[in-house]
This record gives C-alpha cells, structure tokens and sequence, in this order.
C-alpha cells in the first residue's frame, strides 16, 4: 500500500468511526471503547471467514460468520453475497440486535447476509453467546438431511461437545423460525452446535473464534462417525465416561475462554 493509499484507508476508516458513533448515539455516548470494540469485532470477523475456506467448510459465498460487540447491543456479520476474497473489516456490516443494519455505519451500503435474522434472534435470546456461525459443510450437513444427531462415540467429541450434537427443527430462511429452532435446541445443551434439518449447522461460542472452531469441530466428529459407521456400528462410550472428559477439558485443558458457552 502507498502511502496515499495509507492515508485514505485512514481517512475512510476515521469516517466510518464517526458514522458508528453518531449512529450509536453520538460520540460521547458511544465512547472511544465501543468504537475500539466494533473495530476488533470487524477486525476478527473479516478474517475468521479465511478459516471456513480453509477447513473446507463452505462453497462459493455459503457460511457466515457473526461477532457480538462487547458492552453494546450490536453485532457485526459479513455482507451477502461478496467473494471471500473481498472481505474486509470495513465491508463487515454492523447490526443492531434486532438485525437492522446500523445506518451511517462502515459497510451499512451493502445488504447483510440473508441469516442476519437468525444471529441477531441468538443473540437477543442468549445473553452468553458471544459469535454465531453457519456453514453447509459437506458431513455434518449429510447427517442434518437425514434428520440425524451425531451421536458421541470418540472422545475428542466428548472433550468438544459433551455429548451428541442435537438436530434442530425444519425452518425456512427469511423470519425468526431459524434463529427460534437453534436457541430452542441448544439452551441448556452441553453442544455448541446444531444440525438444522435439511439445511445445516449453526454453532455458538463465546467469541466469534469459538464459534468457527466449534464449527471446524462439527464437521471433524461428523466425517469421522460417517466413516465410522460404513465398517459397522461404533461403539458407545458411557455416559460417565464423557461427563469425566467434558468436565475435564472445559476445566483444565486449553485457555479459559475456550469451550462450552453454558
Ligand atoms: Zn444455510
């Protein structure tokens, strides 16, 4: 990048900040901390959609991923139907939590993903849920078609989810039937993922990096079960045995804002 260049990406990103802060109530009461937040959120979202190419887990402009802003009633999701290629945290598009898009607002020219809905009815309806995801990736949503739970019967997964990875409901994309279908199946559910019938998965976490790894995550356990289950029936682990390993895991195994959301 020129030096020209610099400056007018600054100049563009000064504007962008102040059309945030105006529509988020004016400067002061927005404060320079929720500016700084909406900035990593669109920072951390516009790059998050490189780890579903790179894990293989979405086609074309499919998938999506959200970001909930710290200590603001906001959220950031990509824009519908821009390549991957092109996203960037200026094209990432700031949402209020009911889904509208935040007038004024860096990336507001462009029409938020079609899920939007979805995320934001997450979001309104669980306060801990800090990222949402969606994919189409190829196994977990094979298991979805058939209707099927993933059930747990390798440990990773027991370390991951704490049990079977649930199937929520049939819901046509455009309302709130969606969003309704995954914070009904995965309240108080050790699973941060879903399989929604006939569709896809949606997974939660407490940041938008949880959420795709939980996402990387579904489609591991749902390929390696799938592939499993073509030699004969696997084998189940008992239910004490995966409580040992999720509590293990979640409690002392990795960093503390890793794992489950409940
Ligand atoms: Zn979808």
């Amino acid at each position: 990048m020129s030096e020209t260049e610099t400056e007018a990406a600054g100049g563009a990103a000064e504007a962008a900040a102040a059309g945030e802060a105006a529509a988020a109530g004016g400067a002061a009461a927005a404060g320079a901390g929720i500016l700084a937040a909406i900035g990593q959120v669109r920072a951390d979202v516009a790059r998050l959609h490189a780890e579903l190419v790179r894990y293989g887990l979405i086609v074309w402009t499919a998938g999506n991923v959200s970001g909930r802003v710290p200590g603001a009633e906001l959220f950031v999701i990509k824009p519908s139907g821009v390549d991957y290629d092109e996203l960037t945290p200026m094209n990432m598009i700031l949402c209020d939590l009911d889904g509208n898009v935040v007038e004024g607002s860096a990336g507001s020219d462009l029409k938020p993903s079609s899920d939007t809905a979805a995320h934001a009815f997450v979001y309104r309806n669980m306060p801990e849920v800090g990222g949402v995801v969606h994919t189409h990736s190829t196994y977990a949503t094979a298991w979805a078609a058939r209707g099927e739970p993933i059930p747990c019967v390798i440990t990773g997964m027991a370390d991951e989810f704490g049990g079977e990875i649930p199937v929520g409901p049939f819901a046509i994309i455009g309302d709130d039937s969606i969003g309704r279908g995954i914070v009904a199946t995965l309240s108080g559910h050790r699973s941060r993922a879903v399989l929604m019938r006939s569709h896809g998965v949606f997974t939660i976490g407490r940041n938008a990096r949880d959420a795709v790894k939980a996402a990387v995550m579904t489609e591991d356990v749902a390929r390696t079960i799938h592939i499993a289950r073509q030699g004969g029936e696997p084998v189940p682990i008992a239910p004490e045995a995966i409580d040992a390993l999720f509590a293990r895991y979640q409690n002392i195994y990795g960093q503390p804002s890793e794992g489950a959301v409940h």
